[in-house]
């Protein structure tokens, strides 16, 4: 689960945008985004989402308090995460959004790597065990690749 998804799973959008200033009749409100006299602001509960049918913004809660204070999305979850105490710790927060091409480009390079350490350790035990090329295997030449294979370079290219 993301910081995004477990951030709106422990709150409510209305408790959320009420504690942000926003003053609801049921489920509608005066849009905090632009002027009006008629509250033209709905929220769907069910959706957990909010809509302005005056001025056409809307989103979840996340995007309200980004939105409302000129922050990032994820420093929107920061702050909701600290204001209402909610103590969510979550993997990695700077991660950045990639694009197709990039996962495509980096999958190639590690398999550029991948095949570069494979040819390491192949290199790396041919020069200790020349006695291969006419013998079969000794005790020593498993006993060398094993302790190879347990490498963490080995285990990172899943070798
Ligand atoms: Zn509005």
């Amino acid at each position: 689960m993301s910081i995004f998804q477990a951030i709106k799973q422990q709150t409510n959008i209305k408790q959320i945008m009420e504690h942000y200033g926003v003053k609801f009749r049921g489920t509608t409100a005066s849009c905090c985004f632009h002027n009006e006299k008629t509250p033209s602001m709905t929220i769907s509960q069910s959706k957990q989402i909010f809509k302005c049918h005056g001025c056409g913004v809307g989103g979840d809660s996340i995007f309200f308090v980004a939105k409302l204070f000129g922050i990032s999305p994820i420093d929107a979850v920061k702050k909701i995460n600290s204001d209402f105490r909610l103590h969510v710790t979550e993997i990695n927060p700077t991660r950045k959004i990639i694009s197709q091409h990039q996962i495509e480009e980096a999958k190639k390079k590690i398999e550029q790597q991948k095949q570069n350490m494979e040819d390491f350790i192949f290199q790396k035990m041919w020069s200790k065990h020349k006695d291969l090329r006419c013998m079969p295997p000794s005790e020593a030449f498993y006993d060398n690749l094993s302790k190879l294979l347990e490498t963490e370079e080995c285990k990172y290219y899943g070798i």
